[in-house]
């Protein structure tokens, strides 16, 4: 490979679509963080946007991996002819990476899950973003949410995405299967960023009922996703991680002061709705 070649490929490798785990710099499969003076994580050499602790992780991680890896590879290839479309897909991911609690805190209020969870199987949540153009503005609030609806899962798999997207939906479904029978989250649901002709498709995890619940109790963004999702970017007001403290009952608001949260929460809430129809899940109510 000569000098030049070399440059060009670094540069390609600059960039290399990143998934959250890269992103993050977290085992895409225990979650372990990448540790200052540690050596790196690894990339999935298919891929290379998604990276592993260790050989093991990946190999656990392959059975859920491996088709999405595929289509990454695929998308990479195309992108590298319109670098442009690249940098931009790859901004956005940032951004949204960077707000992912309060993307799928807004995602989770607007389809209702800590009520009716099932919608989570049916309902996808997209983001329509509009971008600022005064370039003074913080990173941060460089997007601004221009609206954000619920659609039908069928309805997106063929007005939004077209054959090519059959692989996320797929992606999307094995998660939630594996999220809700082998690990104790409630499930996985989808939530597309929208910004000019880009749609990225993400998953969000969703925590047990529970923990859901507490969370919606304590910013209750369903009667307008969108109002306080914005709010949330603009004021800096954070979703705390459920995974970070999964059965907490104490957070802090924006200006640090904690809340308890009382255990039981002051709202009705019909057993049935919470149960999937074949029994798996019966939580609460509490
Ligand atoms: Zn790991
Ligand atoms: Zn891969």
């Amino acid at each position: 490979m000569s000098a030049k070649d070399t440059k060009a490929s670094k540069e390609k490798e600059k960039l290399h679509p990143k998934d959250i785990s890269r992103i993050l710099k977290k085992c895409n499969w225990c979650l372990k963080k990448e540790e200052a003076g540690q050596p790196r994580f690894k990339s999935c050499a298919k891929c290379k946007s998604t990276i592993y602790c260790s050989r093991e992780c990946q190999v656990k991680s392959w059975p859920l991996h491996k088709n999405i890896c595929k289509a990454a590879a695929k998308q990479w290839e195309s992108m590298t002819e319109e670098p442009d479309d690249f940098k931009m897909v790859r901004d956005l991911k940032e951004w949204h990476v960077k707000f992912r609690h309060e993307i799928g805190h807004a995602a989770m209020c607007a389809l209702n899950l800590a009520e009716t969870p099932k919608e989570m199987e049916t309902q996808l949540f997209i983001v329509f973003l509009e971008k600022s153009e005064d370039p003074t503005l913080p990173y941060a609030q460089r997007y601004h949410v221009k609206y954000c609806v619920n659609a039908g899962m069928e309805h997106c798999k063929k007005h939004l995405f077209g054959p090519e997207g059959d692989v996320h939906f797929k992606h999307l479904k094995e998660v939630h299967e594996y999220s809700s029978t082998k690990q104790s989250w409630l499930g996985c649901m989808g939530v597309v960023i929208r910004y000019e002709g880009i749609a990225d498709f993400t998953l969000v995890r969703v925590p047990p009922v529970k923990v859901l619940r507490t969370r919606v109790y304590r910013w209750d963004w369903r009667p307008n996703p969108t109002k306080f999702l914005n709010e949330a970017l603009q004021k800096g007001i954070k979703i705390p991680d459920p995974l970070a403290a999964p059965y907490s009952v104490s957070f802090s608001d924006e200006d640090g002061n904690v809340t308890n949260i009382p255990e039981k929460v002051p709202f009705e809430l019909d057993d049935s709705v919470i149960k999937f129809s074949d029994g798996r899940v019966s939580m609460g109510p509490f």
